[in-house]
């Protein structure tokens, strides 16, 4: 038996590696794999990142005080939440957050929907939880429901439980209408789940319409969410978590000590670009508005593009993600020697060099033949006047065309 934790590299982080190696080949790759915005921070945020390096002291844990009472405006005004600033968290990171969230509880039950973003459950087994996945269906367009939640909440082990709720999502790129969310809150509070809603793509809503969860069961949700994807900075680590009111001492006492003994702070310099991204925000709508005009543009086109081989597939709402259902080909890919989606997507890389992630790593079923996209593979076209599809993604559609390819062929 390994002295060793098992535990893997996250796929998302892998295939970006996988790509780069590839490209690094002078293979053509189809970066489709790895979630990345592909815009460029505002200018001014970007300025003031420059303008602050040598603001080199550690922060507060719990960060920033100026920059926590600009988030809480920020979010009061965008999303109607009633945050104090002093139950905003700052780190680097939504995902150092979650992880922080799921640590602060000895033991409890973490329901994920399948499918669900990549970290969740393995951040949940780091934290020696017990995982219970909330079933979701193509049909029911991955979403969840107070049913399915109701049929995961009876193999419920332990006195306390968590939720996470992602949306709009990654990998499906949907999100929830508000009766479906006042459904979900409905059963939250009947069951007493503390939910974690993962909202870092709420700014990204293609229709610029966001409900966020908390404001449907503001007394035990915390909101997660940071500068990764509306603001284009992933690589620049800054998350943010929005904690309820009245949150216990010792609840909040656990995730500042947690942050304390770990990552100490998020960097400063980036909680000082942060200010200006967070300080303004009609340029951030602004800012986001003109992403989603794109995204939209581009999610559609993979969508029409697929549906019309006959990939099951919903038109994207948020965010920059697919998430293709290929059981319409399952006897052909049977036929292929492909019967996972594994299988599927090494395949598709090395037979067209289309990176895609399988629904496997999104806690789907091996053998249920989905895979996620990411839409991304393009070049900022903000500076540009207008946008352009053909000459703004050629390699988007270059992708799709070399996988619907691949299917016809199959
Ligand atoms: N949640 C989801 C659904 C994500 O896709 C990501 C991707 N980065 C994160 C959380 C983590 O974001 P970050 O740590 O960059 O804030
Ligand atoms: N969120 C991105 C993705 O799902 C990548 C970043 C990460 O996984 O930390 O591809």
């Amino acid at each position: 038996m390994s002295i060793y934790r098992k535990i893997e590299e996250s796929q998302t982080l892998l295939i970006n590696n996988q790509s780069k190696n590839l490209e690094g080949l002078q293979k053509k790759v189809f970066k489709f794999g790895f979630g990345q915005s592909p815009f460029l921070p505002p200018v001014q945020v970007m300025e003031a990142l420059k303008a602050n390096v040598h603001r080199k002291e550690y922060g507060s844990v719990q960060g920033d005080p100026e920059l926590r009472q600009l988030i809480s405006d920020f979010h009061f005004k965008v999303n109607g939440l009633k945050v104090a600033a002093d139950n905003v968290m700052i780190a680097p990171g939504s995902k150092i957050l979650i992880y922080t969230i799921l640590l602060s509880f000895k033991k409890a039950d973490v329901f994920i929907p399948a499918p669900a973003w990549v970290s969740y459950a393995p951040q949940a087994k780091l934290a020696g939880h017990n995982i219970i996945p909330v079933g979701t269906s193509f049909a029911k367009r991955w979403r969840v429901t107070p049913e399915s939640m109701e049929n995961a909440f009876a193999k419920k082990k332990h006195e306390v439980s968590i939720m996470i709720l992602n949306y709009p999502g990654n990998p499906d790129g949907l999100t929830y209408s508000k009766p479906e969310l006042e459904q979900i809150a409905k059963k939250a509070r009947e069951l007493d789940i503390l939910v974690i809603a993962d909202e870092i793509y709420g700014l990204l809503s293609h229709n610029n319409e966001h409900h966020s969860f908390a404001n449907f069961y503001p007394e035990k949700t915390i909101t997660t969410t940071g500068l990764s994807k509306w603001c284009g900075a992933g690589g620049w680590r800054l998350g943010v978590a929005l904690l309820y009111e009245g949150i216990e001492d010792e609840f909040k006492k656990a995730l500042i000590g947690i942050a304390s003994e770990t990552y100490s702070c998020a960097a400063t310099p980036i909680q000082m670009a942060a200010k200006v991204a967070y300080g303004n925000v009609e340029n951030a709508l602004e800012f986001s508005r003109r992403q989603c005009h794109i995204l939209a543009k581009v999610g559609n086109y993979c969508y029409h593009e697929l549906v019309q081989s006959g990939v099951k597939l919903y038109p994207p709402e948020g965010g920059f993600y697919l998430f293709p259902d290929f059981s319409n080909y399952i006897e052909k890919l049977n036929k292929a020697g492909i019967y996972t989606s594994s299988d599927l997507c090494e395949r598709i890389l090395s037979e067209t060099g289309v990176a895609l992630l399988p629904g496997s790593a999104f806690g789907m079923d091996e053998n249920q033949f989905t895979a996620r996209l990411s839409y991304v593979d393009f070049e900022d076209p903000l500076q540009k006047t207008d946008f352009k599809l053909e000459r703004d993604c050629p390699k988007m559609i270059e992708g799709i065309q070399a996988l619907k390819n691949w299917l016809a062929l199959l």
